[in-house]
């Protein structure tokens, strides 16, 4: 089946970490949601989860997990190869969490070098950022109106209106690397990218992340194609 029938594969990567009124396996249920939408589109096998990941500011609230930067790249890199000796030509790694990204953009380029295997790494909230700006106005932050949002969508007793707190948040102050961070919402711009909770809302968003994720990586595995990659 694999490669004949089958040669993309997608490999969600996340982390267990405190969310503000969201729950603790948000950076692993989005991706994974992500990955179900457009595994159809892609011709592509979904690869099992990987929960646990790099956990930085927020390790220290209760329901943090972290793993080590040199243990992740090499666990990682162990399942990348797997994925290559089951002979797949094209990998996306559909990554949930922003202090995974330095060392999947690492691993990326390590593994692609040695096993001449396609791959992307794809950081959801980035690469949807100008439609999450158009969408809600702003782009939202961790644990902020996007995430939120895209957790209450997919299954709304994760995201726990009744706990919320606008206290919660914490605003990034350049020049202040704080640990553990003062809130476990983490947002950009004073008085925006609160969670909001509106359901019809986060359904039409999440509807527009699952294009916006699909469509780019479409247009990522035809041009590797055209190339004959
Ligand atoms: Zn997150």
């Amino acid at each position: 089946m694999v490669p004949a029938e089958i040669d993309t594969v997608l490999l969600p990567v996340g982390t267990v970490e405190a969310h503000g009124s969201a729950c603790l396996g948000t950076d692993n249920l989005i991706p994974e949601a992500i990955a179900e939408s457009i595994a159809g589109r892609l011709n592509a096998l979904i690869a099992p989860t990987i929960s646990y990941g790099i956990t930085k500011s927020l390790y220290r609230y209760p329901g943090g997990f972290t793993i080590k930067p040199e243990t992740f790249r090499l666990y990682i890199r162990d399942v990348l190869d797997s994925l290559a000796n089951s002979s797949f030509k094209n990998v996306f790694i559909l990554n949930g969490h922003g202090g995974n990204n330095t060392d999947l953009k690492t691993l990326a380029y390590e593994f692609h070098r040695d096993r001449k295997v396609n791959i992307a790494v794809l950081h959801w909230w980035q690469l949807c950022a100008d439609m999450t700006r158009e969408f809600f106005g702003h782009v939202g932050g961790h644990a902020g109106t996007d995430e939120t949002a895209m957790v209450q969508a997919i299954d709304p007793e994760q995201a726990y209106e009744q706990m919320h707190d606008d206290d919660l948040a914490y605003y990034f102050r350049p020049g202040a690397d704080v640990y553990p961070v003062p809130g476990t919402i983490l947002l950009y711009q004073e008085g925006e990218g609160l969670p909001n909770f509106d359901l019809e809302r986060a359904r039409q968003y999440r509807e527009k992340v699952f294009q916006c994720v699909g469509e780019f990586a479409e247009s990522v595995l035809a041009r590797w194609r055209k190339f004959d990659l």
